[in-house]
Order: C-alpha cells, then structure tokens, then sequence
C-alpha cells in the first residue's frame, strides 16, 4: 500500500516533466518511509542526456544526506530503469528500487537486460516492478500521442515550399496600408499539389449571414478587396477572398507552363469544397470573372447571388473585346511592367503606398509567371482551355441561374468597360440595369466601400 502512495508522488513529478515538454518519467528517493528527495525527466531542458528522473532523484538524495550512499533509502520511479539509471543505482547501494510502468525498448531492470539480477554487479538492491503499471503507462502513452498530433499540425502549418514554386517573404507585406487581416493558409487540396495558397476568412456568417467569395484578377490578389471586407464584416457576414496561385501571398510556380484556366478553376472549386461555403455571393472582376463565372454551376446550392464587375466569360466564339487585346499586347511587349503604376494611372486617388501593395507579390521577375501566363490564357478559340467550360457557364447563367445579380461597372475601363458589361449582363438571367461608377476604371473594388453598401442594401436589404 504505502508503495503505491509513494509512486503516486512519482507520477506527480512525471506529470510535471510533461508539462514542461519532457517524456513524463517521475522519480522519489525514500528514507524510512519518509521523501527525502525527487526528480523529474529533463534532458531538453537541460541539455544533458543523464537528466532522467532517478539519476536526478539520486543527486538530490545524496545531497540531503551528505553522502553518496544512500544505502537504508528506496527510489521509486513511473519507468522501468534504463541501463545508465539503473547502473547508478547499483553504485548508490540503494536497498530497493520499485518502478512502475515496463519499458520493453530501453529498460535495464528486467524488460531488455536485468542489471538487478547480475551478481557480479549487485549485492543488495532488491526490485519490484508493476506498481501502479497501467496509470504510469498511460500517462506516457497520453504524452506521445499528443506529440504525435502536434507534429502533425506543425508540419499542416509549415507547408514546405516546393522546388519548382517561390513564396514572396512575409516581410514584402509588412504593414500595408489599410490590410490588417490574418493570412490562412491551405496547401492539401488535390489541384494544389503542395503549393500553399493564402486566402483570407474573416468574420461569422451568422443567421441569415452571407458568405462573401471575392475573387480577383490579373495582376491583384485580395488586397484589391480591403475597401469592401470592412463593410460586409460590419454588417455580421463572412468574408472569402483567396490569392490565386502565382498572386500575392499564394505560392508562385517558377514555370509560366503551370498556369492553366482548367487548374486555376479546379483550385477553386474544391476550396469552395473544403470550406463548405454556404449561402454565397460571389464577387467577380477581371479573372475572378472569368474563373469563377463557371464555379456556381458545379455546385449551385451554395450559390444565391452574383455581384460581377469588370469581366467578361472566356467563350472561344466570340471574338475578345479590342481593349482586352491591346491589354493582351502591352504585356507580351512590356513582360516586366510596372505593376504599382498600373494602379497608379488609373486611380488617382490610391495613395503611393496602396499602389505599391499591388507591387508587394513580386519582388523580381521570377515571381512574375502568372503575370506572363494569364493574358494569353484567356480562352480566344473555341477549342482553347476553359472556352467549352464558360460556354457551358454562359448557359447556365442564361437558363439555370435562380440567384440575384448585381451588376457594377467602372465607366473608365479601356480592357472590360461598359459595352462589354452590356455583353454579358444580356446572358445573366434576372441581372438588372448596371450600376455604372463614372469615376471608376477597371479596378472598381479600388472605390469598394460604395460598391459594398450597395451590395448589402441589394443582397440583404434587412442588415
Ligand atoms: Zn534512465
């Protein structure tokens, strides 16, 4: 009885080294019936190999008694002895030693070895083990199992860079103007293939809340939304706004090749998957037109409005509008453009550091490949990548589509601007006159907060 007293003190110790990180062994040193010393597994913390639990107990032990042998004194420990402990206690001539939980890879007391049993070795120690086994055991199985799940998570945070991908330093982003939100991160969707996309996931969709999924294009990244994020959290919903591949805090393939309409839609069809996004309004504008005007038919119950800007749907038979193809041109003539003044042109009213923002992702021409790869990708032949997806798109819009739509356009964009809005409002089934910002050029989420009440005021009249 009074052995399972003084191992519950053991246990005590061992479940102090647990909660400080170490494997959970706990040791006392008993003198006529009385602890006279303890110790706890320690080896991390201290940088020793020798700091388990007995041979600390022991230190402690002849200290207290001024004598390294401690031969009226009995040790008991939460695990059966290793070789170095249980040889230390052989020299201290303790009179017992009992322990509790076996230890069949490293124990010297019986399980691998008995150093015990050596009569060259030992004349006096008696042993005892199994006391109290299962509650010693268990707590060592708890330990690891734990450590197991927490490696597990560390490795889901860390996301390993591929080699064939770049990832734009935290540093590029530092205080942004006007950006507060914490970076998500997710790298296990199939279509992924490892690389990690950023996307922001802010606020509860409540009651009745709704689920804003804001999607840019070429060359932004959710930055572009920071004007509209703070109005729709205000109003109690959620917000969604990932980086494509290759765009802001998203991992970048070194390979223009990478990029294809087929893989960035698949990215985003199970993203929408995994999150299980409910009750959504999507938000479009340029690519996240293009992409995500042909998400809602894969999976329509999710869907219950539409709030498109300057975009268009990438047929094939048609033919691109003029100023899209002037765009398509200043690229592939100017590969290394400025991306800030890009946003600097058109929208005087961004101050010099907004403008930058949009510079932030691609710091050298290595992270530029998307940047090369999306203007060409936009489908321009009936038979080109995604061209048979938005055909298909286009007559869901037409025919299938049961949700609302608003429409809103920057007046003052030469690539997608007013007459092509006009194009594609015709295919939307129920979508209403445009809201045309005269103010406004391609970028209109860069005049968001307007954009945003008037969505609210439009997709939930009673927030
Ligand atoms: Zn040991």
């Amino acid at each position: 009885m009074s052995d399972e007293i003084f191992m519950q003190q053991a246990l005590a110790q061992a479940r102090q080294a647990a909660a400080a990180g170490e494997v959970p062994v706990g040791a006392v040193v008993v003198r006529r019936g009385e602890v006279i010393a303890t110790g706890r597994n320690a080896p991390v913390d201290g940088h020793d190999p020798t700091a388990h639990a007995e041979i600390v107990a022991l230190r402690a032990a002849a200290q207290a008694l001024g004598n390294y042998r401690l031969d009226d004194c009995e040790l008991f420990v939460t695990l059966e002895p290793c070789a170095m402990c249980s040889g230390a206690m052989l020299h201290a001539r303790l009179r017992r030693v009992v322990f509790g939980a076996a230890d069949p890879k490293t124990g010297a007391a019986g399980s691998v070895l008995n150093l015990f049993e050596q009569p060259q070795l030992n004349h006096q120690t008696a042993l005892q083990g199994g006391v109290l086994a299962r509650e010693c055991g268990d707590l060592l199985q708890a330990f690891f199992r734990q450590r197991r799940a927490d490696k597990r998570e560390e490795a889901r945070l860390a996301h390993p860079l591929r080699e064939d991908a770049l990832r734009t330093p935290d540093a590029a982003f530092d205080r942004l103007p006007g950006y507060p939100w914490q970076p998500r991160y997710v790298s296990e969707l199939p279509a992924l293939g490892g690389l990690r996309m950023h996307y922001l996931y802010e606020g509860e969709a409540g009651e009745g809340g709704l689920t804003w999924l804001c999607l840019h294009g070429n060359p932004a990244w959710s930055y572009l939304y920071r004007k509209m994020i703070p109005v729709l959290l205000e109003a109690g919903h959620r917000v969604v706004a990932p980086d494509l591949i290759g765009f802001g805090k998203s991992d970048k393939p070194k390979k223009d090749s990478f990029h294809s309409f087929s893989t960035h839609r698949q990215i985003l069809l199970e993203l929408v998957e995994s999150l299980d996004l409910q009750n959504v309004v999507l938000v479009v504008q340029d690519w996240g037109g293009l992409l995500g005007l042909t998400l809602p038919m894969a999976a329509p119950r999710r869907y219950q409005g539409l709030l498109v800007m300057n975009t268009t749907l990438g047929t094939g038979d048609a033919p691109l509008p003029a100023g899209f193809l002037a765009w398509r041109e200043m690229c592939a003539k100017n590969p290394e453009f400025d991306v800030a003044r890009l946003f600097a042109r058109g929208n005087p009213q961004m101050s010099a550091a907004e403008c930058a923002a949009y510079s932030a992702p691609f710091p050298d021409k290595g992270h530029r490949a998307a940047l090369r790869a999306f203007p060409p990708m936009v489908p321009d032949s009936p038979d080109a990548d995604g061209a048979a997806i938005s055909r298909q798109a286009r007559g869901f819009w037409q025919n299938d589509w049961t949700g609302r739509s608003l429409m809103v356009v920057g007046a003052q964009d030469p690539v997608l601007g007013p007459p092509v809005m006009r194009g594609l409002q015709a295919l939307i089934r129920g979508c209403g006159e445009p809201v045309v910002l005269a103010q406004a050029g391609h970028f209109v989420q860069e005049h968001g907060e307007p954009v945003a009440r008037q969505a609210l005021a439009f997709f939930s009249p009673a927030a």
